[in-house]
């Protein structure tokens, strides 16, 4: 069984950022996706509110706005800026009408070895933030990526600890803050499938991101694969997803060398059909073989 196409959404990251966001748009929609995922980079200098006009003129949704300036500082003072930098971009957030602003919530601030200060200062960072995406009615989407990224891109690496945080800072789960599960994170953890389940029961399952893992990966940030094209069984994670009642978008997010090399059509085509090669297993296989 395929999951319909009007179920993925396209990260513009995976298209390379060959074109503005308003011929991506529209591109996007023709090529038959139900969402695209912007970043700042294609918005904060442009027409924000058009942008949001067009989109939804298209017929799609905002799946995710990425991405986050991570948290982590060498001083107080940095942090702060970090913190502000998040409440601007939270405007464009709200602007858009996005599900969720994604954190990507950063790391060791250099000559830094604590790992415990860097989380210490991505908690009270995403709590600095909660007010404004309260009162813009923005959600913010804690992504736990791989461990490989502990040191220089986030150190919240599981779902689960993106969960204790989301419990810690919002304990009645007010819709505001909760995960990113992107598969090329967390689909090593032998706990993926319990914790996707968690996610979503608690309501805080905000976004699903898909692609593959290559054997061997040449880069560990810049050679991802499609779906299909790696390791990852994905028809048993958006099976999963599904199962728990994830009701939101899947996110084509493919940060690759290889794949930028080709025009927007093309990888357009390509992303469709990886999509639509994901097969859920057949039902109640996935639980009796778990
Ligand atoms: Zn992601």
């Amino acid at each position: 069984m395929t999951i319909d196409l009007r179920r993925f959404s396209i990260n513009t990251a995976t298209l390379g950022y060959q074109a503005p966001l308003s011929d991506t748009i529209e591109a996007v929609a023709r090529a038959g996706f139900g969402g695209i995922s912007p970043w700042r980079r294609e918005v904060e200098n442009e027409n924000a509110p058009g942008l949001a006009r067009q989109i939804r003129a298209a017929g799609l949704q905002v799946s995710g706005y990425c991405r986050s300036t991570c948290f982590p500082g060498a001083s107080k003072r940095e942090w702060l800026a970090n913190v502000e930098d998040n409440k601007m971009a939270l405007r464009f957030a709200a602007e858009l009408g996005t599900k969720c602003f994604v954190l990507v919530v950063g790391a060791l601030p250099p000559g830094s070895r604590s790992l415990p200060d860097a989380r210490q200062q991505v908690a009270d960072g995403i709590a600095a933030l909660l007010a404004d995406a309260q009162a813009l009615g923005v959600s913010l989407a804690i992504e736990p990526l791989h461990p490989m990224y502990a040191a220089d891109r986030a150190c919240v690496n599981t779902i689960e600890q993106a969960l204790e945080l989301c419990a810690l800072l919002d304990p009645h789960a007010t819709g505001r803050l909760g995960v990113a599960i992107d598969v090329y994170h967390t689909w090593w953890d032998p706990k993926v499938h319990d914790m996707m389940a968690r996610t979503a029961s608690e309501g805080r399952l905000l976004a699903f991101h898909v692609n593959d893992w290559l054997v061997p990966t040449a880069d560990i940030l810049m050679d991802r694969g499609l779906p299909g094209e790696g390791v990852i069984d994905l028809g048993a994670l958006t099976n999963s997803a599904l199962d728990a009642g994830y009701d939101g978008l899947f996110e084509l997010e493919v940060f690759s060398s290889r794949i930028w090399r080709l025009s927007v059509s093309e990888i357009l085509e390509l992303s469709s059909r990886a999509c639509l090669s994901i097969t859920r297993p057949k039902e109640g296989r996935l639980n009796s073989a778990t």
